[in-house]
């Protein structure tokens, strides 16, 4: 703490519609203050005489009318750009903003935006612009999720629904996973389906299942909030660009119902996108650029990120802390599930053998060691339900097992919250975590 005191500050200034890029690597602390003018971070402003920090993130801030910034700490990189696509994604902010006021004034439906791409091309990051300026006129547009590899709004492995009405946190990006972990089971937690792999390849099956699950839901969100219903929602996606991903993108087209498809900084699969949907009157292909700001994370980032968010779920984050509870559960009061039996992705498969019948087949799963260490979503689904419904229930909430016992039968669990666990059933993916 001392030494951060210590650390002399620095001043920068930026010119209209310039940016300053940084890193800052997990383990060390750097804030940023805005001293004079304008300045937002992913289309979220930044308060002036606020001080903000930053721990293992990457990103930008930008100004349109020029800014005068205090930083402190060490910066892994740290440079100020003028060259940005912001000026075409405010455009395309305005071009969303004209349907919503349309559906606004025919009682119809606002944008169903799609944002499709390469892995690492800004594609989260644009969502969060899209948002966040439409939540600054007023808007209140829902984020969706359906990139698994991140767990932007929880634990990694989920597809989830946020309805945006608050101003998103610049520090932590969209919600944390500590505010999510606090309202376990309360209504202010996302609608998050459990799908437990990392990439929609593992299982497609599995995949399409739970997106469709969560556009259900939305849909009926909709249908009784006019707020939600005129503001439409975006959403983002996983690197999605091989055959696989040709398949599941027009499944979510359909699904979501779909009317405005981006494609950030690829261009072989606008051109697809445009022959696949070029005639068809209900979806509008647009292209937009990449930012050369955005920064390729390599895998050591991504595991680390993954890491940290299944840690913050549990731990909170130094801005809310969290104290999870230990508790002891015995075996029987529980019933553990895993997903499809072959859990090879089809491509891995002999020709002509056909892996989808059991991709999204139940298992109960009895050896308890199995589970240890093993991240696992408590399925929103009553006892009385049957059983084979388990996968269309969406999430209250996550624990951890930290130990097993097989002879006496007893599970020990981390959980956000004390007391019994709110159903019985769980369902079981492929993270595995270890307390450090
Ligand atoms: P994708 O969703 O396509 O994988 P992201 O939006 O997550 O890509 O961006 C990849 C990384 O680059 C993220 O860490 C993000 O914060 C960072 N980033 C994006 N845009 C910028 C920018 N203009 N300046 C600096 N970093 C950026």
């Amino acid at each position: 703490q001392e030494k951060e005191d210590l650390e002399p500050t620095r001043e920068i200034t930026l010119g209209i519609d310039h940016e300053f890029r940084f890193e800052v690597e997990f383990n060390t602390k750097v804030s940023v203050k805005l001293q004079k003018g304008t300045a937002e971070i992913f289309g979220t402003e930044l308060a002036v005489g606020v001080t903000y920090t930053f721990s293992g993130r990457k990103a930008a801030v930008y100004t349109w009318h020029g800014c005068t910034l205090e930083v402190k700490g060490q910066f892994l990189v740290e440079y100020t750009a003028n060259e940005t696509p912001m000026t075409s994604y405010l455009n395309m902010h305005l071009a969303l903003e004209q349907i919503r006021q349309n559906a606004k004034q025919n009682q119809d439906l606002g944008p169903r935006v799609l944002v499709i791409g390469p892995h690492d091309v800004g594609k989260t990051s644009l969502c969060k612009i899209l948002v966040s300026y439409s939540l600054r006129q007023g808007g209140s547009p829902i984020y969706v999720s359906l990139d698994t590899t991140e767990g932007s709004i929880t634990m990694p492995g989920t597809v989830t629904a946020t309805c945006i009405s608050n101003i998103i946190d610049v520090e932590e990006g969209f919600g944390s996973s500590a505010t999510t972990a606090a309202s376990m089971g309360s209504s202010t937690m996302p609608l998050a389906y459990y799908y437990g792999f990392e990439s929609p390849a593992e299982n497609v099956k599995l995949y399409k299942l739970v997106s469709s699950q969560l556009s259900e839901a939305i849909r009926s969100r909709m249908a009784v909030d006019e707020e939600c219903r005129n503001s439409g929602f975006i959403i983002d996606t996983a690197g999605l660009i091989d055959h696989v991903g040709y398949d599941i993108i027009q499944h979510i087209i359909r699904d979501f119902n779909v009317n405005v498809l981006i494609v950030l900084g690829h261009e072989r699969l606008y051109s697809d996108m445009n022959r696949i949907y070029g005639s068809n009157q209900k979806v509008s292909v647009v292209k937009l650029s990449k930012s050369g700001g955005v920064v390729e994370r390599d895998r050591q980032f991504k595991i680390r990120l993954q890491r940290t968010k299944i840690h913050e779920y549990f731990y909170g984050t130094p801005k809310c802390e969290l104290s999870p509870y230990s508790m002891l559960v015995n075996h029987d009061d529980i019933k553990i599930w895993r997903v499809g039996d072959v859990i090879a992705p089809s491509s891995a498969l002999p020709l002509g053998m056909d892996s989808s019948s059991n991709e999204t087949q139940l298992v109960k799963v009895d050896n308890y060691d199995m589970c240890l260490h093993s991240i696992l979503a408590i399925v929103n689904i009553d006892q009385t339900e049957p059983e084979n419904r388990i996968l269309e229930n969406n999430v209250a909430g996550f624990i951890y097992v930290s130990d097993v016992d097989e002879e006496k039968r007893k599970v020990t669990i981390l959980s956000p919250s004390p007391g019994r666990l709110p159903k019985k059933h769980l369902l079981m993916g492929s993270f595995k975590w270890m307390e450090t």
